[in-house]
């Protein structure tokens, strides 16, 4: 009797996991550019506080706990600018290394980028100091991780012996491009054209969710947890609460950079060399010599991209 009431027990909780499958997807949220991309004009300091509330508040309701990569450069010295960062802090996030003034490294030597890494966390190791011990993380501005297999491994050695993980992405949804086309709209006090953008923005942002979602298993053979890149701009601040409300429709809850780095999934070696910034998915995919088809990567539409290359 008790054998069998244990075997129920057994098969019900298999029953109830596998059920649960689709409603246990994970996902690490990260934040380039802080504290705040300012492409509209206006006082820096009135938009970046705006925008940093906003990210922060809806990253706060969602349990969210983000990291934020930094470009110090945007720093100048400020007061007021290095506080935008403490708030990150004091709201439980984890700051990142994003370079000092976000290069390209295509564009720069080995030397150059790694003078730009060493400069590009001097004040969050400050802001982090309460934090320690805490894993350091890298990003590449535009991912670009080396357009030469010397350059790709000179700089993961470097890195790799000051402590940072390189941190990789497998969904990007192209805020950066579709926040010129908003910011203009919301400048110009074009509301129907704001929505018109910011509809669109979250139509790709979930075609991109769906890519990786659909990818994923094809090269894992499982779903992964995923790693979501957004900008800190005001596109991200305006539409954050209904993307991470939209994902946790999707069942997703939103989890540590640590815990998604701590996956099998990402321990693959990107082995990838190319001068473009594209999703681990694609560079894992190519390291393990996969042929999985990329071909329905959702595209930016052409009158949003109009827009970004005519600034
Ligand atoms: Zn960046």
């Amino acid at each position: 009797m008790l054998k069998q009431t244990l075997l129920i027990v057994f098969m019900f909780g298999l029953v109830t996991s596998v059920q649960g499958q689709t409603a246990k997807r994970t996902m690490a949220v990260t934040v380039d550019d802080l504290p705040y991309v300012n492409i509209g004009g206006g006082v820096y300091l009135t938009n970046a506080r705006a925008a940093t509330a906003k990210i922060l508040n809806t990253l706060k309701k969602h349990k969210a706990p983000a990291v934020g990569f930094v470009n110090e450069d945007k720093l100048e010295d400020s007061r007021e600018r290095i506080a935008l960062l403490r708030e990150w802090v004091d709201r439980g996030m984890m700051l990142g290394n994003h370079t000092y003034s976000h290069p390209d490294f295509n564009r720069l030597t080995i030397e150059q980028f790694q003078e730009e890494i060493v400069k590009g966390d001097v004040v969050t190791r400050q802001l982090m100091r309460a934090r320690q011990p805490y894993q350091l993380y890298f990003r590449h501005p535009l991912t670009h991780t080396g357009d030469t297999k010397e350059k790709k491994a000179a700089i993961e050695k470097f890195l790799e012996t000051r402590g940072y993980k390189i941190t990789p992405h497998t969904i990007e949804n192209s805020d950066f491009i579709f926040n010129v086309a908003y910011v203009g709209a919301v400048q110009n006090k074009d509301e129907a054209l704001a929505k018109r953008v910011r509809d669109e923005y979250l139509a790709y942002t979930f075609a991109a969710t769906e890519f990786a979602e659909k990818v994923s298993p094809q090269i894992f053979g499982r779903d992964i947890p995923q790693l979501l890149l957004i900008h800190a701009n005001d596109i991200t601040a305006d539409c954050l609460d209904e993307i991470l409300k939209k994902f946790e429709e999707r069942g997703y809850t939103f989890v540590a950079l640590d815990a998604v780095m701590a996956d099998p999934a990402y321990q693959t070696k990107d082995t990838y060399v190319n001068k473009y910034g594209p999703t681990w998915l694609f560079r894992w995919k190519k390291s393990k010599g996969m042929d999985v088809d990329f071909d329905a990567d959702p595209e930016v539409p052409k009158w949003v991209m109009d827009l970004y290359n005519s600034r």
